[in-house]
């Protein structure tokens, strides 16, 4: 198939909704207008086949996590999605791979209402590069600088769920382990790791109320340490933060694992979470609380910055608020290089 051709069958369809007297997909660029009053959010990022999903992962699933990892940065920024552009690097054009392939695109960006409105199509080994725009009342985008000590740190849902879906992914427990979780599990866990969902509801409703924001693509601890790195600079004093293990939200797979392994890395550390992890100041934590419950939007208080201790990790794992230091494997998330 030609790459015009490719592009009007699979990709001119995602291309809606459009507002009025706008421009997408046909041009040289796409022209859009930007809402009064609002700063645009620009984000994007990269899957690699074989690195950031394993290579018998499906066409829809690929778009997806695409589109979606790109939303999640979006929400923690706490944008309101507007349009994304997708670079496309396939080895060849198969017809049932791009129809899948533009269905997971198709699924998730319905869902959240925005269009593709441009890309570039290229020969080569598979990779997929989105670039999603948001837009943000001026002045008012979550920033990973704001942290203080004394504010409590939340996240938005069950974490190290990506991570065992990985494991479930590449096969990598061993038979007595695969035992420990049924059916459910098993494909909840895949489903967190290959379909993600973008909190972008939760990025609004924090806005206004969180300190700082970022969302969990690298681990809890690793991206908190973001947070911390970038608010102790802004600060110019150094921060630390301690995070208690019985207060993480866990789903059923994971509370399993714990159970029979008591290995925490992996809601600490795994990453491919996506949900927001954010600090808030005590006295602004009842108002967002009713506003999160009124918008059915999940939050729970995992810890609490500090003032740096000086010894070692910036991050201090608690067994229970309060209680004694818990020795953890000191992961620092997902390392590229
Ligand atoms: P040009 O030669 O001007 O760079 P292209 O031939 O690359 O244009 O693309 C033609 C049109 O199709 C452009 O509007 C471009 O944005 C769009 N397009 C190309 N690839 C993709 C893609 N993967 N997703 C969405 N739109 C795409
Ligand atoms: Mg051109």
């Amino acid at each position: 198939m030609e790459e015009f051709d490719l592009i009007d069958r699979y990709f001119l369809p995602l291309c809606q909704p459009i507002q009025a007297g706008d421009l997408g997909i046909g041009d040289d660029g796409a022209v859009m207008t930007p809402p009064e009053g609002h700063q645009l959010v620009v984000v994007t990022d990269t899957l690699v086949s074989g690195v950031h999903f394993p290579i018998d992962t499906c066409a829809y699933d690929i778009a997806w996590k695409a589109l979606a990892v790109n939303l999640s940065d979006l929400a923690a920024m706490g944008a309101k999605p507007g349009f994304y552009s997708m670079g496309l690097t396939i080895p060849e054009s198969d017809p049932s791979w791009l129809k899948s392939f533009a269905g997971g695109f198709r699924a998730l960006s319905r869902r959240f209402d925005l269009p593709l409105i441009g890309g570039d199509t290229t020969r080569g080994p598979l990779t997929v590069t989105v670039t999603a725009h948001g837009w943000v009342e001026k002045g008012t985008a979550l920033l990973r600088s704001g942290a203080n000590a004394g504010d409590w740190v939340c996240v938005t849902g069950p974490l190290g769920d990506g991570g065992l879906g990985l494991m479930f992914a590449l096969d990598t427990l061993s038979a007595e382990q695969r035992s420990w979780f049924d059916q459910d599990q098993v494909e909840c866990s895949l489903q967190a790791l290959n379909a993600p969902i973008p909190q972008l509801k939760a990025g609004r409703v924090i806005r206004g109320f969180a300190s700082s924001a970022i969302d969990i693509s690298d681990g809890l601890m690793a991206d908190l340490g973001h947070i911390l790195e970038s608010s102790s600079a802004k600060r110019k004093t150094a921060l630390g933060a301690e995070v208690w293990l019985d207060a993480l939200p866990l789903s059923a797979a994971m509370q399993r694992w714990i159970d029979k392994h008591s290995d925490w890395s992996l809601p600490l550390a795994a990453g491919d979470d996506y949900h927001l992890c954010f600090t808030v100041h005590p006295d602004a934590w009842a108002k967002l609380h009713k506003e999160a419950r009124e918008n059915g939007v999940e939050l729970h208080r995992i810890g609490r910055i500090t003032e740096a201790t000086g010894k070692g990790e910036a991050v201090t794992v608690l067994d229970t608020e309060g209680g004694r230091a818990v020795e953890h494997q000191a992961q620092t998330g997902y390392r590229h290089f």
